[in-house]
């Protein structure tokens, strides 16, 4: 999970990370009240989770409260990069002497974090990073050793970063090292780090991608999840704890097993081509159980989603037996029309695997109005794509 800016900084000052103090704002005039209780010239930024907000005109400096509402007015609505501005963070503005780059992140081809550090940072980072490798230091930081005093000194220097500054970014980059460890994060960014003219280095931005396996062991994380910016259906398939990502179909898929899920969604879009197309509306995988709860929430989730046409079940019978998924699949549909959903829409279902010929004698038997039972997944994507087409 990507944080804003406003988050990542608040991680940061729990750290001991310099940051200036910020307000988060959704209207000018909040901008308004926020710059004047910061009292002194302000910048009002786009909280979007995306970079290169400054070239895009959503960072802008203000000396009075009024301009900060009237920056606010500006940036709010603006769309960066297909992110559209809902938040603004005003913060009190610093002068700016020296633009520095400090970065960890989880270095997964070698085993290993990498630290990058420049004395070039700001907006034009990726291009000194493209142009001049030599002026961005990349250091390898061994996952158990972390990035000690020693270890953030050697970043220091390779990055070539005064002696004046370089006891605070020394301590700086350990302290962010802190961050990633202490909050599970893969990555770990701030550009710009800043020299203001009185000799203080402070973080001006911040990025921070959180591990999402790591969430369990972060009560805290859970007030990050922006939902305003997540789909309904996305925020109720995860209060049931189900791999669910909503995509833009007629076809509502459930699975079991990543790998047969993807597949799934492969042969839906192509069978849907012969029906105006059609596409998958979902990726849902229900994991190894298939268990006939676990079926009806999955089923609850697809079968509510307005844009699905027509379900198609498409279930391999591994660990779990064939019979037991069909019965899973018709105790599902009692379930949910107990629970009140309406179910109209047809489910198209296809099981194999192991106990197959079970399975399906007991879907043919239960002869439910809803679903039709399909042999094979390339006939099951054609019929489910047929039905979703109203054909
Ligand atoms: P990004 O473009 O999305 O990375 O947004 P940043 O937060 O990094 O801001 C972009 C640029 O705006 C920075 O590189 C600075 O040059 C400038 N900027 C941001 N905050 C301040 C500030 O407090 N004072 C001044 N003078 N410039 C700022
Ligand atoms: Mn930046």
């Amino acid at each position: 999970m990507d944080l804003y800016e406003y988050q990542a900084k608040h991680l940061f000052d729990s750290h001991g990370v310099p940051v200036t103090a910020g307000e988060v704002c959704s209207t000018p005039d909040a901008a308004h009240e926020a710059a004047r209780k910061i009292g002194s010239a302000v910048v009002v930024k786009a909280q979007v989770k995306t970079g290169g907000r400054g070239k895009a005109g959503g960072v802008k400096l203000a000396d009075t409260p009024a301009d900060a509402q009237a920056k606010a007015e500006q940036i709010l609505g603006l769309d960066i990069k297909g992110h559209i501005v809902h938040k603004v963070l005003v913060t009190a503005a610093s002068d700016i002497a020296e633009e520095y780059y400090v970065s960890f992140l989880l270095d997964r081809a070698n085993r290993a974090f990498l630290a990058m550090a420049s004395v070039e940072g700001g907006m034009d980072i990726e291009e000194v990073a493209a142009t001049k490798p030599e002026a961005l230091a990349r250091i390898r930081v061994d996952a158990l050793e972390g990035c000690t005093e020693a270890k953030a000194r050697e970043i220091a220097d390779a990055a070539g970063f005064p002696e004046a500054v370089k006891d605070q970014v020394v301590a700086i980059l350990q302290q962010l090292w802190t961050v990633l460890v202490e909050e599970d994060a893969t990555l770990v960014e701030v550009n710009p780090l800043i020299l203001d003219p009185e000799g203080t280095v402070l973080a001006l931005d911040g990025k921070v991608t959180l591990d999402g396996n790591a969430h369990y062991r972060h009560a805290s994380h859970q007030d990050f999840v922006d939902r305003d910016n997540t789909d309904p259906i996305e925020l109720r398939a995860q209060e049931f704890d189900l791999n669910y990502v909503k995509l833009h179909g007629e076809v509502g898929i459930v699975g079991n097993g990543a790998g047969l899920v993807m597949s799934t969604l492969d042969v839906v879009a192509y069978a849907g081509e012969e029906f105006g197309g059609v596409k998958p509306a979902n990726f849902l995988d229900i994991g190894g159980g298939a268990s006939a709860e676990v079926m009806a929430n999955g089923l609850d989730i697809v079968l509510n989603d307005p844009e699905v046409k027509a379900c198609f079940v498409n279930v391999f019978g591994g660990i779990t037996a064939c019979d037991a998924v069909a019965n899973g699949i018709l105790q599902a549909l009692v379930m949910l029309e107990g629970k009140g959903v309406e179910l109209t829409k047809p489910i198209v279902a296809r099981i194999d695997g192991n106990n197959a010929v079970e399975g399906r004698r007991i879907l043919t038997e239960a002869n439910h109005p809803l679903i039709e039972l399909v042999e094979t997944m390339d006939d099951a994507a054609r019929r489910v794509a047929q039905l979703a087409a109203g054909k």
